[in-house]
């Protein structure tokens, strides 16, 4: 730790203790202590930690063709561009390694289509308050949070922030200057919200009359997240543009963005490009992951767990009035405060449980979608003792 500290740049507030190995949905540290993950990497290790599927494909691909550059074509890359198209609203899939890289893609490419088809004027996205985008400079420009914008100034131009989960409120900020929206189905680090079950079918509405593209932030609602394999899918409509990362590779870092073909066609050779972007070892982590999700019923059993966590988190909540409300979908649970989050994490992680905590008031529970009914009664337990005499 006090290597980390000496050699390492200070942007994270880190709780001391040295991770060093997982299994499903336990990890353990330097110190052989055992804890029950209920962040998993930020939403990110969906099947848990050292699942075969995904370490058998990492191995078996590292050993094989780990780069190449996409001046080459990699039978990896296709393979998974075919299941992310044929699963969802998209037909073409372009590749990155992280979910601001994502989109920054989607940001480009929006701007690029508006200025092909809809004017050069036409480069102005609205984005919403409490949202969270990434942290390159075009992504923390569309994140309508100041804290994670302050000292970073200039920002890029062409943003607008408007109220999430209120259709007027968009209808309202469309100017002559406006070529699309980007939202998350659920909003994440601003809190797990939820919006109302027919507030994306309405962007899509408004988005249509007004000739607008609708962009999907899925980073961290996708991959089965929220008990689908998108979380869009609970609409009933489509988005233009969706970006994915976190969970794509189950801890491989990897991000993708997807569009429509009309979409799409706006890149051209050398319009956007990554080094890493999409490579062979990259790929197989995600086609893994993929399958195995898709393959086994993960998101029908999540479904279940994840209604069983929030039952019993109501249960909490009745017995102790630090709990003012429990929200979520699938296995993107949160719990409001009425005070600081930060010591129940503690306390949590003292007992042997990792979680973490949102916009400091806001309990985040993103655990693998792998977890029995018996690690959320361990979790609830743990949560239980944690909150006892707040
Ligand atoms: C985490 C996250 C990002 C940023 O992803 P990175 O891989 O950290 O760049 C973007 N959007 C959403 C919704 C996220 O949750």
């Amino acid at each position: 730790m006090s290597l980390t500290d000496a050699n390492i740049m200070n942007t994270y507030r880190r709780t001391p203790i040295a991770l060093v190995r997982g299994q499903g949905a336990r990890v353990w540290d330097a110190g052989g202590r055992q804890y029950l993950d209920f962040l998993a990497g930020i939403a990110v290790c969906n099947l848990g930690h050292a699942h075969p599927a995904v370490v058998d494909a990492v191995r078996r691909q590292a050993g094989e063709l780990m780069h190449v550059s996409n001046l080459y074509y990699t039978n990896p890359q296709a393979e998974v561009a075919r299941i992310l198209v044929e699963r969802s609203f998209a037909d073409k899939a372009f590749f990155c390694n992280s979910g601001a890289e994502a989109n920054e893609a989607a940001i480009k490419l929006a701007r690029k289509y508006a200025h092909e088809n809809l004017g050069p004027d036409k480069y102005e996205l609205i984005t919403m308050k409490d949202s969270f985008h990434g942290r390159t400079m075009a992504t923390i420009t569309a994140t309508g949070q100041e804290k994670f914008q302050f000292g970073f100034t200039p920002l890029l131009d062409g943003f607008r922030y408007i109220p999430f989960n209120n259709p007027e409120a968009l209808e309202a900020a469309i100017t002559p200057r406006t070529c699309g929206v980007m939202l998350e189905p659920i909003q994440g680090e601003g809190g797990v919200i939820i919006p109302d079950d027919d507030y994306l079918a309405r962007v899509r509405e408004i988005c249509d009359r007004h000739k607008i593209l609708m962009i999907v932030d899925e980073v961290q609602t996708g991959i089965g997240r929220t008990g689908k394999l998108f979380a869009y899918e609970y609409s009933g409509v489509k988005p233009d543009i969706m970006t994915l990362a976190k969970a794509l590779g189950n801890g491989f870092p990897v991000g993708a963005m997807l569009a429509t073909n009309e979409i799409a066609r706006a890149f051209s050779p050398g319009n956007h490009a990554s080094t890493f972007g999409g490579n062979p070892l990259a790929m197989a982590a995600v086609q893994a992951t993929l399958e195995t999700i898709l393959g086994q019923d993960i998101l029908g059993r999540s479904l279940e767990t994840g209604a069983y966590f929030r039952q019993h988190l109501e249960r909490l909540k009745a017995k102790h009035s630090m709990i003012t409300d429990v929200r979520g979908k699938g296995l993107m649970i949160a719990c409001a405060l009425t005070g600081d989050g930060a010591p129940i994490v503690s306390a949590c992680q003292e007992r042997g449980l990792l979680i973490n905590c949102t916009g400091g008031k806001t309990l985040r529970f993103v655990p693998p979608l792998i977890i029995t009914k018996n690690d959320v009664d361990e979790a609830v337990s743990i949560l239980d003792a944690a909150l006892e005499g707040r």
